[in-house]
């Protein structure tokens, strides 16, 4: 079984997607640390990241692994922890520039697809998961918040202070932009997908709503 999430920075996916696989005892899949992943090795390698040709040289030979832990879910990268340097804001800065080359897209997309095949129970987030990675997705959801709630959320995700949330909120503003005013793979509802505005609810309630509709 697939399940999709998808929406904006801040709208309480990833915690979501985590709670669910939990629950269904399936495999949580983070496709936006795959970007991240990316732009991580491109800016410590120097590479210019509008420079489709090497970014499609890193896109084609990083080796991107997912290790559950007592923390939450670790990333590796060529057998390198970076769960918390692809969490920076030089990597919230220019991961959605890395992540409109179609290069790029082509090979997370494929790895994203063959990992999904080695598992029963897939709960996937990112902007395009239910509507190109996994169209035939046997649900799909697309959750939303308004944009200080997100910039909340971030703040606290972060440890950033109180005073920041404005220019966080910003920021998450900024990068939805990009990410939905791209040519291939913008961030959509897709076809099919409940939609969710969780600005008024906590993640039990937002579970609750899901696993509503997957009775
Ligand atoms: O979900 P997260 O905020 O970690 O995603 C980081 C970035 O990765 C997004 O802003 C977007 O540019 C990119 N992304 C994407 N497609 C996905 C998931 C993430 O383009 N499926």
């Amino acid at each position: 079984m697939i399940i999709t999430l998808d929406g904006p920075a801040g709208s309480g996916k990833s915690t979501t997607a985590r709670a669910l696989a939990k629950k269904l005892g399936g495999v949580y899949l983070d496709t936006g640390a795959m970007y991240r992943s990316v732009t991580l090795v491109a800016l410590e390698s120097g590479v210019n990241i509008g420079d489709a040709a090497k970014l499609d040289t890193i896109a084609r030979t990083i080796v991107i692994d997912f290790q559950e832990s007592t923390n939450g879910q670790k990333v590796f990268v060529n057998g390198r922890d970076i769960t918390a340097a692809i969490r920076t804001p030089e990597v919230d800065a220019n991961v959605s520039t890395v992540s409109a080359h179609p290069c790029v897209r082509e090979k997370m997309v494929a790895q994203q697809r063959n990992i999904a095949k080695k598992h029963k129970t897939v709960i996937v987030e990112g902007r395009d998961t239910g509507s190109v990675v996994f169209p035939n997705a046997d649900h799909k959801f697309f959750l939303s918040a308004n944009p200080a709630e997100r910039g909340k959320r971030r703040a606290l995700q972060t440890g950033q202070a109180a005073d920041k949330v404005q220019d966080i909120a910003k920021q998450i503003v900024e990068r939805d932009s990009k990410d939905s005013s791209r040519s291939i793979s913008p961030l959509v509802v897709p076809i099919g997908a409940v939609e969710i505005d969780n600005s008024h609810l906590n993640l039990d309630e937002t579970l609750h709503k899901i696993l509503q509709f997957l009775a």
